[in-house]
């Protein structure tokens, strides 16, 4: 699958907050945020007032952009968001959230989404004991997801779970001690905590 190779630190300048891309640098002062928070360019500093369609533009790609997302796969949430009952805006959260690669990174597995990718890619994780290397699975609820307890990566997942980044969703339950974590319900809206108007990007798509 088609990935952005680009330097992602500007991904967070263009969006003006934290993506969290880079795992344990973005909690450094070395951070881009922290040092040039004013979008890239020539112009990052003259930019001024966005028009609605800028606005929706702008929320869309955050999304996209935190989930590591290219247009056409973001959009195909979209469209089974959309084909969901319920609000469109929310199930395409949803859909986000249960991705296995983002399971691993709220579980405190991994430091970003793009290393709980790799974990899942190159065969570290199991979903109900069988191993599974799709980072775009969904996870469904009663699910347990673990680290393969032959997996290299032991070491690494433990410090990550040490560092303890980021609070482990209400929908998950994590048992740090055996790598393993429990999907206990499909996330609300309330539980998945990202600076993104979802409403905007229905409202882009469908115009
Ligand atoms: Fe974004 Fe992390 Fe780079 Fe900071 S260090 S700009 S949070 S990717």
């Amino acid at each position: 699958m088609a990935r952005y190779h680009g330097p992602v630190c500007r991904l967070c300048r263009r969006e003006g907050l934290k993506l969290f891309l880079k795992g344990s640098r973005c909690f450094t002062d070395k951070c881009a945020i922290e040092r040039r928070n004013y979008p890239p360019g020539q112009h990052g500093l003259g930019r001024s007032k966005q028009s609605p369609y800028a606005q929706q533009l702008r929320e869309k790609q955050r999304a996209k952009r935190i989930y590591g997302l290219l247009e056409r796969q973001f959009r195909r949430y979209f469209e089974w968001a959309e084909r969901e009952k319920g609000i469109t805006g929310e199930n395409l959260l949803r859909f986000l959230e249960r991705r296995l690669d983002n399971v691993v990174y709220r579980l405190g597995f991994a430091s970003s989404r793009k290393e709980a990718r790799q974990m899942v890619r190159h065969g570290h994780v199991q979903v109900n004991g069988r191993k599974v290397n799709i980072p775009s699975y969904l996870v469904k609820v009663g699910q347990a997801v673990q680290l393969r307890p032959e997996s290299k990566l032991q070491e690494r997942v433990a410090e990550n779970l040490a560092a303890g980044r980021g609070q482990v969703p209400a929908w998950l339950e994590l048992a740090p001690d055996a790598r393993r974590g429990v999907v206990r319900a499909l996330p609300l809206r309330e539980d998945i905590q990202l600076p993104v108007q979802e409403q905007l990007i229905v409202e882009l798509y469908s115009k």
